[in-house]
């Protein structure tokens, strides 16, 4: 679930990548990096959040009118070496950075090596689509068609989930999207003192305070590249039907951005309305959000249920992920430094209490347990999305089932399990009504839009890499 941002046509580049990546913070809080180009290439990655890696120095110290930058979540890869962009030298220079998932970047390692004599250094796909890309870019007559073509192959190898921005030296900027568009990707235009530019991203939210105009979400299978004389030039290579993941609107995105015409914050409000059917006749005092992601779906079943909304649970922002991170005996109580109970709002009351997803259940287990030991009477918990059942493999860290609470038990266990009152999940029918039915929803139901013959493999090398990274796998709590 990483940020990506790309542009080209600023004299302020670095800067305006680095209010952008300000603004892709949540989908990426473990590495970040910048890259730009003018005659050669200029880069700065750094561990941790974007405002501690940056500053108006180094900042200085990446020229040029043509960057790309990259906001870290880890799902392949967690070393400082795994850090985006990377770069190729060979052949123009070539700058990239990906959000998303290459399931078969293993056999692709393998492939590269033997058959094209490339060595891979990182345990990062990233580095395989690099490959994969510089290997077609011919460098006799460069053209658009160039860049296509070596998008196309990257189409035909790669399988997964992704999308990518990227940088050919001295020659322009390119974005892609996998052939079912299954990660997001927007482009944006600026004309400001007469001086045009052009931005990619992950979400759009980025364009607001960069003051860029959204042009249109790219389509699935789309690459557009931008020349050095800003003329754009774009073919969709494939024709399979768009599968935007779902997760994306449940709980990735910014609610104030708007992913392939559908706004956030409109489609979290009808996921709460949509439970309310559910829900109608229960009797409760209060419908609490857990902060923040849920806040939007609790404010529409409150005003549906008539039930007041209150904040009964307050999260404590500054507390770092890498202090919950220290030890795994923390883990389950760690709730309890970032979340804190509003006792007035709670005490002897029966609360609804509103997430958007359950993965393994400990973060509703332990709020139940909060919300009981402070005071609570009856607590009935709501998940916005259904049960989450099979491992993503396009860049959501769920990667294996038996992580998954859903997948192991049926709604009555995981009840007992996380011993809430009343468990209510959205249902399919309802989300298809909210985003359609074009959606990814392979963790839900197992329908993987792309080929996952490789998908064990990827299963085991992630697990294996998590271990190694000793992270707190998902960092709500
Ligand atoms: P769990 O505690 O494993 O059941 O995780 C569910 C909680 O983590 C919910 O509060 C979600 O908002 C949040 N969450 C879901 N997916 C992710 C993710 N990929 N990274 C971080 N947090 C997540």
């Amino acid at each position: 679930m990483c940020g990506i941002i790309g542009i080209i046509g600023s004299e302020n580049v670095s800067e305006e990548l680095f209010i952008g990546m300000l603004n892709l913070q949540h989908r990426g809080q473990d590495a970040a990096g910048i890259l730009t180009f003018k005659e050669n290439f200029y880069i700065k990655k750094g561990l941790g959040l974007v405002e501690r890696i940056f500053d108006k120095k180094n900042l200085e110290e990446l020229p040029g009118e043509i960057g790309i930058g990259h906001n870290r979540y880890p799902t392949a890869g967690s070393a400082f070496s795994d850090t985006q962009p990377f770069f190729l030298t060979y052949p123009y220079g070539v700058g990239m950075a990906h959000n998303g998932n290459i399931i078969n970047y293993l056999s692709l390692k393998n492939y590269l090596k033997e058959k094209k004599r490339r060595i891979t250094y990182t345990d990062n796909d990233l580095e395989i689509m690099l490959n994969l890309f510089c290997d077609k870019l011919t460098t006799s007559r460069f053209s658009e068609e160039v860049i296509f073509k070596a998008v196309k192959e990257v189409f035909k190898k790669a399988k997964g989930g992704y999308s990518v921005i990227g940088v050919v030296g001295g020659k322009g900027l390119f974005a892609f999207k996998d052939p079912r568009g299954i990660r997001p990707l927007i482009m944006g235009e600026k004309i400001k003192d007469g001086k045009r530019s052009y931005a990619f991203a992950s979400e759009d939210v980025v364009f607001n305070s960069l003051e860029y105009k959204v042009v249109r979400d790219l389509k699935a299978g789309e690459v557009v590249f931008i020349d050095k004389n800003l003329k754009i030039h774009s073919e969709v290579l494939t024709n399979s039907k768009e599968k935007p993941c779902m997760f994306e609107w449940v709980y990735l995105a910014r609610p104030e951005s708007v992913i392939n015409g559908i706004s956030v914050y409109k489609a979290r409000l009808s996921l709460g309305k949509k439970l309310a059917k559910k829900l109608r006749g229960i009797k409760a005092d209060l419908i609490i959000p857990v902060p923040d992601t849920s806040r939007t779906a609790a404010l529409s079943l409150s005003e549906e249920l008539g039930i007041p909304y209150r904040e009964g649970l307050i999260k404590n922002r500054y507390i770092d992920r890498t202090f919950i991170m220290s030890s795994a005996q923390e883990r389950e109580n760690a709730v309890r430094l970032k979340l804190n109970v509003v006792y007035s709002e709670i005490s002897g009351k029966d609360i609804i209490v509103v997430d958007d997803s359950i993965v393994r259940g400990t973060t509703s287990k332990n709020i139940i347990r909060l919300l009981k030991s402070s005071g609570a009477r009856n607590v009935y918990f709501i998940a916005t999305c259904p049960p989450l059942k099979y491992p993503c493999y396009y860049g959501i860290d769920f990667p294996s089932s038996s992580e998954l609470i859903a997948f192991r038990k049926n709604e009555d266990e995981i009840k007992k399990e996380i011993r809430t009152d009343l468990l209510f999940y959205q249902d399919l029918k309802s989300l298809f009504a909210v985003l359609g039915k074009n959606i990814c929803k392979a963790c839900l139901d197992g329908s993987y839009p792309t080929d996952i013959k490789d998908a064990k493999i990827f299963e085991k090398e992630r697990l294996r890499d998590r271990k190694c990274a000793k992270r707190i796998e998902y960092a709500k709590i």
